[in-house]
């Protein structure tokens, strides 16, 4: 018992808190776009955490725990993930590389300022 906390600790500890999984985001080509400006309910964007983080699984029904599988695989994670990042160490990362693209769908549209490129 005490090892699976060690283990689930450790897996949880890959997380940099950064929060972009859960914005919404879209995948166009070979980017995958992250709106600054709409996330989940349960996300706070000043401190980038959730504010349901033990509870999340049985409250919001969207939200998806990070497992080898999604690390291995979701397009949607950015490059930028500890657990993509931790799947590309091990050579088990086989999703496509995509470029991450931050929108703020608060501005107007055609605003230029409202798609910028991050890499
Ligand atoms: S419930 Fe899930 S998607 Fe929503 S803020 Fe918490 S971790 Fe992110
Ligand atoms: S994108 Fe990855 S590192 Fe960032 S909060 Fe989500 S799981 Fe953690």
């Amino acid at each position: 018992m005490r090892l699976f906390a060690k283990a689930r600790e450790s897996w949880e500890n890959k997380c940099h808190r950064c929060g972009l999984c859960c914005h919404e985001k879209v995948i166009v080509g070979d980017s995958v776009v992250y709106d600054l400006d709409s996330y989940c309910p349960h996300y706070d964007p000043k401190t980038h955490q959730c504010k349901i983080y033990l509870q999340r699984l049985e409250i919001e029904q969207r939200c998806r725990r990070v497992t080898r599988f999604t690390a291995m695989f979701a397009s949607y994670l950015p490059e930028t993930c500890g657990y993509v990042q931790d799947a590309r160490k091990k050579h088990i990362r086989f999703a496509p590389r995509r470029k991450i693209h931050f929108a703020r769908s608060s501005l107007p549209s055609g605003d230029e300022d409202s798609l910028s490129i991050q890499f």
